[in-house]
C-alpha cells in the first residue's frame, strides 16, 4: 500500500469514521479501504445480562454501516469471556456467572441485536469455539507478548491497584483474550464504546505478532443513563432497553434532564450532529422548549424499536395520561381471585414487591382507584364492579370482578 488511497476511499473512510469518538487509526481504514476488499468487522458482545439497551444500540448502528458498506461483519458473542467478566470501568471484580445465566442472555442476544442489525447479513460467531480450545501452554504464549506495566496504564487497573482493590490474576486475561479474538477473526476492524478502547488496542500488538495486520480500532461515544450523567448500563439499572415497551421507552426519555437532550438527540434517537447542535443552541437561548424537544426525541428513539405508528401511539399515551392527568386508552385487564385488601392487590398486579412496599406506595399517595387517591393502607378490596388501580402515572390495570 504505497500508494495514497484515493479520495473515493477516503470519503468511505470518513463516513465509517463520522461519529466516532476515536479511529486508531483513521489513514490505515482509508488505505485498508482503498485495497477494495471487504473487510472483515468485528464486534463482541458480552451476554452478562439479559437486556441490550439503546447504549449498545449505538455501536450496533455502526456496525450496521459496515453491514451497508458491503463489509464482512461478525457479531462476537463473548459466552468465553463472560466467565472472566470484562473489568472495564470496575472498581471491584464481577460475580461470575452461571453458565446457565450466560446461556439464557445468550439465546436473547441475538435476536434483541437484530432490532438493530441486518443479521441476514451478519455472522455470528461465539468465542468459545477458539479460546476454549487453547491449551495452558498456548495460554502461556500468549501471556508472554504483554507486560504488567502495560495492564496497569489501565486506568480502572491502575486505581484499584493503588487502592489495595484486588485484582484477581484472570482479569488480566481478559484483553488478552479479546486481542486473541481479533487473531482468530483476522479482524480489520474492531468496534466499541469508548470504555473498550483499551482492549480494543490490545489486539494490535497480538495480531503483528500473528503476522497478520494491526487492526483498526474505533470506538463511538458511551449514551449516558437516565440520570443523564453516567453510562447506561444495565447493573445501574439506568437504561431503556431494547425490548421495552413504546410507551416505556417514551416515559423513559421524558424522564431524562434537560441538558442530556443534545446527547440523546445524536446517540439515542441517531440524528446529525448538526442536529444535536441546533437543539442545544435553541435550548441555551430558549427559542426551544424543553418539553417540545424532548418528545420529538422520545418519539424518535421509539420509532427505531416499534415503527412511527407505536411511536405516535406512545406519544398520545403520554400527553393523555401524563401531561393531561387522564387514563389511557387501554388498560391491561385482569382478574384475581381471593384478594381482599388494596395492599394485596397492589402485590398481586405486581405493582409492589411486597406488602411494604404497597403500603410504602399508598402512604405516598401513588395509588388511585378509578381516579382517585387512597391513603388507607388497610383499605380493602371491593370485587363487585371493574375498578381501575393505578400506581404513579404510568402503571394501570383494571381489574375484573372475580367470577361467579
Ligand atoms: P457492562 O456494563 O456489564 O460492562 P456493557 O453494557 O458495557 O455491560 P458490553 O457487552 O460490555 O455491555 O458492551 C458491548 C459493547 O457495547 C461495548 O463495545 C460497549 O462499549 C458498548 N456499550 C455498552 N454500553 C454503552 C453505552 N451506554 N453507550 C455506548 N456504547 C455502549
Ligand atoms: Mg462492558
Amino acid at each position: 500500500m504505497t500508494q495514497p488511497p484515493s479520495a473515493a476511499a477516503r470519503e468511505a473512510a470518513q463516513e465509517l469514521a463520522d461519529n466516532c469518538e476515536h479511529v486508531e487509526t483513521f489513514d490505515e481504514l482509508a488505505a485498508r479501504i482503498a485495497t477494495g476488499k471487504r473487510l472483515n468487522v468485528k464486534l463482541g458482545l458480552d451476554p452478562t445480562t439479559p437486556d441490550l439497551h439503546i447504549g449498545h444500540a449505538v455501536v450496533l448502528r455502526k456496525l450496521q454501516q459496515f453491514v451497508d458498506a458491503g463489509h464482512n461483519v461478525t457479531l462476537l458473542i463473548g459466552d468465553f469471556t463472560t466467565r472472566i467478566g470484562d473489568p472495564t470501568g470496575r472498581n471491584t471484580m464481577r460475580p461470575p456467572l452461571t453458565d446457565e445465566a450466560i446461556e439464557a442472555n445468550m439465546q436473547t442476544y441475538a435476536k434483541q441485536a437484530g432490532k438493530v442489525l441486518d443479521l441476514d447479513r451478519v455472522t455470528l460467531r461465539y468465542n468459545s469455539e477458539w479460546l476454549g480450545k487453547l491449551s495452558f501452554a498456548e495460554l502461556i504464549k500468549l501471556l508472554a507478548q504483554t507486560t504488567v506495566a502495560r495492564m496497569l496504564d489501565r486506568k480502572d487497573f491502575a486505581q484499584r491497584y493503588a487502592d489495595g482493590t484486588p485484582i484477581s490474576m484472570h482479569e488480566f486475561l481478559y484483553p488478552v483474550a479479546q486481542a486473541y479474538d481479533s487473531v482468530a477473526l483476522e479482524a480489520d476492524v474492531e468496534l466499541g464504546g469508548s470504555d473498550q478502547l483499551f482492549n480494543l488496542l490490545m489486539g494490535r500488538p497480538y495480531q503483528l505478532h500473528a503476522g497478520q495486520l494491526a487492526q483498526i480500532c474505533m470506538t463511538v461515544p458511551l449514551l449516558e443513563g437516565l440520570d443523564g450523567k453516567h453510562k447506561m448500563s444495565k447493573s445501574t439499572g439506568n437504561h431503556i432497553a431494547l425490548t421495552d415497551s413504546a410507551n416505556d421507552q417514551f416515559g423513559k426519555v421524558m424522564r431524562i434532564p434537560d441538558e442530556a437532550l443534545a446527547r440523546y438527540a445524536r446517540l439515542a434517537a441517531g440524528w446529525s450532529q448538526a442536529e444535536a447542535d441546533r437543539i442545544a443552541e435553541g435550548l441555551a437561548a430558549g427559542t426551544l422548549s424543553p418539553m417540545d424537544e424532548k418528545k420529538r426525541i422520545a418519539e424518535a428513539v421509539a420509532t427505531l424499536y416499534h415503527g412511527a405508528d407505536g411511536a405516535r401511539a406512545a406519544r398520545q399515551h403520554f400527553e393523555r395520561t401524563i401531561q393531561r392527568g387522564e387514563l389511557p386508552a387501554e388498560i391491561p385487564e385482569r382478574r384475581f381471585e381471593g384478594v381482599r385488601t388494596l395492599v394485596d392487590m397492589l402485590v398481586a398486579a405486581s405493582f409492589a414487591e411486597s406488602k411494604r412496599a404497597a403500603q410504602r406506595l399508598i402512604a405516598e399517595g401513588a395509588v388511585k382507584i378509578d381516579g382517585s387517591v387512597v391513603t388507607d393502607p388497610k383499605a380493602i378490596w371491593d370485587t363487585s364492579e371493574p375498578a381501575v388501580l393505578q400506581v404513579g402515572s404510568r402503571k394501570f390495570v383494571r381489574v375484573l370482578p372475580e367470577k361467579g
